[in-house]
């Protein structure tokens, strides 16, 4: 690619995000569909208590480039925690599935493919770093010349869909508002992604993290 070409790139996947991303974010979680796709982010305030920061809703080539921004540059660091619903065929679905191209599907392929990636590359890292060897992207003008940027993996989750409604439960239980809600309502007409994405990310946080914290 020319550096023109590089440039105008860089320009598309910067203004792709709605907001921002922030630098301390911890772990997302994406709603993948056919037609749109939920992002929900999370992180820790200094209580360690986890809070949603944000929600956006992309379409699928949207969704492809947001990723790819988010994993492959190295400022911010991507997020230790990416946190996606499955795709199955249910019988049920199956007649009205009939000539679908399963977009859903293909998204989350691009999510596994750029996570596997990122994490390939990371562990080339930890591999140097034991045997005392330095890696050509840590030489000068490398993208992990600065050592703070060094590719840390990612833990990537794959929950069902299932997963939603126990996470909507607790929720109601602990009185945790919903932060995407009032953005589908503003922003998405009142489509359901990014409420989903943050259920989904309540779920793991709340299961896993906080139920082995718990322990
Ligand atoms: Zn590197």
């Amino acid at each position: 690619m020319k550096n023109r070409e590089r440039t105008d790139f860089n320009k598309h996947l910067a203004s792709i995000w709605k907001r921002p991303l922030k630098a301390d974010t911890e772990l997302i979680a994406i709603d993948p569909g056919d037609k749109y796709t939920g992002v929900a982010f999370f992180a820790t305030n200094d209580d360690g208590e986890w809070y949603c920061q944000d929600a956006q809703e992309f379409d699928p080539q949207e969704f492809e480039d947001a990723l790819a921004e988010l994993i492959l540059t190295p400022a911010p660091e991507p997020p230790p925690i990416i946190v996606f619903e499955i795709f199955r065929l249910y019988g049920d679905k199956a007649q009205l599935q009939t000539g679908s191209e399963f977009l859903t599907s293909q998204t989350i392929g691009v999510i596994k493919y750029l996570v596997r990636v990122h994490n390939e590359h990371a562990a080339r890292h930890a591999r140097a770093e034991e045997t005392g060897g330095l890696m050509s992207c840590e030489q000068p003008g490398g993208r992990c010349h600065d050592p703070a940027l060094a590719p840390q993996e990612i833990t990537l989750v794959r929950q069902r869909a299932d997963d939603k409604k126990p996470a909507k439960g607790i929720c109601n239980k602990k009185k945790i508002k919903s932060v995407a809600r009032p953005i589908a309502k503003a922003e998405y007409g009142n489509r359901d992604h990014i409420v989903d994405a943050e259920l989904h990310g309540w779920f793991y946080i709340l299961k896993t993290l906080e139920g082995k914290a718990a322990k």
